[in-house]
This record gives C-alpha cells, structure tokens and sequence, in this order.
C-alpha cells in the first residue's frame, strides 16, 4: 500500500506576483523547510536572476556552476542542476544573474514557455521523489513567471499587508487565465496568503478584511506575521526555523505548511 499522505509524483507550485518585496522568496525558502520539517522532499526552483533564495538557503555565487539558466537554456540534466540545501529534506537548482537574459534567448524558441514544465518532467525526476517543488518566481510577468505557471499544478500568491495590496491582483488574476486558455488548463490557485502582518496596525487588519470579502476561500487562514527573525534568517542563509525555530515567523510558515498539506490530501483523495 502507498503511503496516502503522500500525492502520486510532485506537487509544483509557482511562487508568484510581479510586485517586489511582497515575500515571494521568503515565503519559498520558509514555507520549503516547514513542508520538509513535516518530511516532505521538497525542491526549491530559483527562478529569479537576483537568486535571493540561493543565497537565502546558503548556495554561495562560486558553488553555483549548475543552474536554471542551463535547464533551461542549455537543456541541462536535472540531475546536474540539482543541489541540496543544509536543510534536511531540501534541494534547490539555484540561479545567477544569466537568467536575466534567458528571458530574450527564450523569445526565439517555439518551446519557449513550455521549458521549465518539460524540464521539471525529465524521467530523471522519478528518482528524486519530491513531494513539492516550489519556485520562487521575478517580480514581473514576464517569460520565465509564464513558464513557471505553465510547468506548475498551482499558484500560490503571497500578499503583503499594507495598502495598495490587492491592487495588481487583477493583472495577475488575467496572467492566470491566459496561461490556463493557453498552455496549461489545469492551473489552479493554490492560495493567497498574507505576508508581513501587524496586528498591532489597523491597516493590515483591513487588507486582510478586504482580501477576505473579495477573495473569500482562496485567502489561506493562516497569516504570516512580520517578524524580526524571518528577516535576519537569510544573512544566516539558513530558513527561518532552522535560525530560530521558536520563533513566530518560523511557527506561522509550519502552521501554512500544514493548512497547505490539509489541502492537499484532500484533493489527492
Ligand atoms: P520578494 O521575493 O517578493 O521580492 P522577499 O521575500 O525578498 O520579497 O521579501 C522582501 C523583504 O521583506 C526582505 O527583506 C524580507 O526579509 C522581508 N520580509 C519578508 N517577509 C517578512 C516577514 N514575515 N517579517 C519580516 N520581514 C519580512
Ligand atoms: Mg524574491
């Protein structure tokens, strides 16, 4: 009998919106190690040219030979391009600032948004078994976001708690929809959820209001608060709750992990 925590193969999630500075890749490189705490396999997919997640997980520039400009561009083995992390239960395929440049090389592909889905679905991915892939995407809808939508099951959208929050939601919700009309008809959102909270200011407690009357189910109950440590954790270059594990930061990313778990042992039944 199979395990029935388990989904059959890996569950890919894009990490996305094309504001910066919302917690994209915090979310990523937290929400990865609370999953591999609860003994997921999880691999995480640098997909900005900045590569704050393979800094933030500790894959120094020198160390990053292999990348996702050369599974992408180069059509690397996955196996070349995969790298564990120092945390248990977590690998990365990190970036450089070359994938900057992927975005043009790709225009002239007739492949060009489907690179990353072939990639992650190279027969070499059944040895790893990986229960999630998370990929932590630029803060723009460009080609690489559309790729990550497209090789992805889901999206997961981290919302920072302050004004003007919700807007651009829209330019996001479209890119969806194009994706799924194009490319990838089974993308789902796998959940909005709201970053850098401070219950202390009234204007957090109304973006979340706000994102819960518009967004009803698709807003996740679990709020990441903002928190001291969840910044300083990456100049550690370790996530949060290896930095700090009793920390608040660290709690609410394990409690996401679960609420994003829950979800999915439902859907897999
Ligand atoms: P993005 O990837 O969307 O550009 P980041 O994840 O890099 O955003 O986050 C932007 C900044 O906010 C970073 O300096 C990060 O450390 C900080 N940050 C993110 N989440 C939190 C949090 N919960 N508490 C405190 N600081 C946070
Ligand atoms: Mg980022």
């Amino acid at each position: 009998m199979s395990d029935p925590t388990r989904l059959p193969g890996p569950k890919i999630i894009a990490v996305a919106n094309q504001k910066g500075g919302v917690g994209k890749t915090t979310t990523t490189i937290n929400l990865g190690a609370a999953l591999a705490a609860e003994g997921m396999k999880v691999l995480v997919v640098d997909l900005d040219p900045q590569g704050n997640a393979s800094t933030g997980l500790g894959i120094d520039p020198e160390n990053r030979e292999y990348t996702t400009y050369d599974l992408l561009i180069d059509d690397s083995d996955l196996d070349k391009v995969i790298q564990p992390t120092r945390t248990e239960g977590m690998d990365i395929i990190p970036a450089t600032v070359d994938l900057s440049s992927a975005d043009i090389e790709l225009m002239s592909n007739e492949k060009r948004s489907f690179l990353l889905h072939d990639a992650l679905r190279q027969h070499a991915m059944d040895a790893h078994e990986y229960d999630f892939i998370l990929i932590d995407c630029p803060p723009s809808l460009n080609l690489l976001t559309v790729n990550a939508m497209v090789a992805s099951h889901s999206v997961l959208v981290p919302l920072q708690s302050e004004f003007f929050a919700l807007e651009g939601l829209s330019q996001l919700m479209l890119t969806i929809r194009e994706v799924r009309q194009s490319a990838n008809p089974g993308l789902r959102i796998e959940g909005i959820v709201l970053t850098m909270y401070d219950a202390r200011n009234n204007l957090s407690q109304q973006v979340e209001a706000d994102a819960r009357d518009n967004l009803g189910d698709l807003v996740f109950n679990t709020v990441i608060p903002r928190n001291v440590r969840v910044s300083e954790a990456p100049s550690y270059a370790v996530p949060v709750l290896d930095y700090d594990p009793t920390s608040k930061g660290a709690q609410a990313y394990l409690q996401l992990a679960k609420e994003l778990m829950s979800k999915n042992i439902r859907i897999a039944a």
